[in-house]
């Protein structure tokens, strides 16, 4: 943890936990070296769906070219904090209302799912102009990845006999604008496989809007990007991704290519702070209890991982038993809730944890409050703090340094 932000979690008290702090000012230098890693024509759009907390959007915008937005109360939002910010209208299953007001908040762009859901659009569109991406499910091979939303049966997108369909109602409706494709097939894929699906993928639209004889000015390619979550520092190869994209777009000269990743761009800039209440063992495994769990951080329980966290001691021990303690051996983590599914880390090796310290989860800052469910036992939620080191000076912290 970066010393401001330690500074800061060492000014709560332990009612303020748990605590989700955001380090905006990383987020800004993440966000800035993902930018200038990619070529010119390449369009950075930010999926609010991974986090929209409020300053976070406010982070993003200016240091993207626009948000892409999956219903119509993240759009309300999104245009609520960031007006100015261009908006991208995606995700399965709009209804008729959400379509509406985002034709009237005059959306840059509309990710259309199915032929249902364009003729809708044409229905909602009154005499307006919109412009119009077809998703599709391209019919690439995908290993192994971590989340897979095409490239096999899925409700999200079209099959391209579907596009044909689409292209028909276009073709008859001078208010709907072509300009390209969407394609959102996987997540969890480094930069080297990322690269080879951009690749696979354009080839194909190219080879399709060809056919057609259609002039294709776009590809979104979605978003995806991985995180590891067993090594914070094994960060997306952005460099990698942004040089590789050049010889790419060299073969498709007049194609502008989007991406809009989300998870690999917030999830680093995101801590859960909380506290040891309690450590016992049982039958042989040592458990330590913690103030909150994953009713406010779902993340290691959606994906089945171990969060990352940073022990952070606290020496303020006044009670006059024996504090209980792990010392040198596994320790699983596990939250407040009353279900032996509330476990944030398993069997992590700790050099030393005890009652009191506080533990800080790493990379929660996509995914993880937003998909919580928080209602569930009606423990208090987490307090909220944004560090942006532009605009705070920060005093010293109470609390030691971690275990190095
Ligand atoms: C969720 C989603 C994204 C972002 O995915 P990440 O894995 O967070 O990068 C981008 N586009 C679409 C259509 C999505 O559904």
């Amino acid at each position: 943890m970066r010393s401001a932000l330690l500074d800061h979690v060492g000014r709560l008290t332990d009612d303020d936990l748990p605590a989700y702090v955001y380090d905006l000012s990383g987020l800004r230098e993440h966000v800035d070296r993902i930018r200038a890693a990619l070529p010119d024509s390449v369009q950075l759009l930010y999926a609010a769906k991974a986090n929209s907390d409020s300053r976070v959007l406010r982070t993003l915008a200016g240091r993207v070219d626009g948000f892409e937005v999956a219903s119509g109360g993240e759009l309300r939002h999104v245009r609520a904090v960031a007006p100015e910010v261009p908006i991208a209208f995606g995700g399965p299953g709009k209804t008729e209302t959400e379509l509406a007001s985002a034709l009237q908040a005059g959306v840059e762009r509309l990710h259309v799912e199915s032929e249902h859901e364009l003729r809708l659009v044409t229905v909602v569109l009154g005499d307006g102009l919109v412009d119009v991406l077809l998703r599709v499910n391209v019919p690439v091979h995908l290993g192994q990845v971590a989340l897979a939303m095409g490239g096999r049966p899925s409700p999200f997108g079209m099959d391209p006999a579907q596009l044909d369909r689409c292209l028909e109602v276009i073709a008859a409706d001078p208010r709907l604008r072509l300009r390209g494709l969407h394609v959102h097939l996987a997540s969890g894929l480094g930069a080297q496989a990322q690269l080879e699906l951009v690749d696979e993928v354009l080839a194909w639209a190219g080879h399709w809007a060809h056919e057609r004889g259609i002039s294709l000015a776009e590809v979104n390619v979605g978003g995806g990007m991985g995180v590891d979550y067993a090594d914070p520092l094994q960060v997306f190869d952005w460099s990698a991704f942004g040089a590789g994209l050049k010889p790419l777009m060299a073969r498709h000269p007049h194609l502008t290519l989007r991406v809009e990743p989300g998870r690999s761009v917030t999830a680093y800039c995101g801590w859960y702070v909380t506290q040891v209440l309690d450590i016992k063992s049982s039958r042989g495994q040592t458990f330590a209890v913690l103030r909150g769990g994953t009713h406010h951080l779902r993340t290691p329980a959606a994906k089945q991982h171990d969060q990352p966290f940073e022990v952070i001691p606290d020496e303020t021990w006044r009670r006059p038993w024996t504090r209980p303690e792990a010392r040198d051996e596994p320790v699983t983590l596990v939250g407040q809730l009353c279900t032996p599914k509330d476990v944030l880390a398993r069997r992590i090796t700790v050099e030393r944890l005890r009652v009191g310290d506080r533990v800080a989860f790493a990379m929660a800052g996509a995914y993880a409050w937003n998909i919580s469910h928080h209602a569930f036992l009606m423990h208090p939620h987490p307090t909220f703090h944004h560090i942006d080191e532009a605009e705070t000076s920060a005093a010293p912290g109470t609390y030691a340094r971690p275990l190095s």
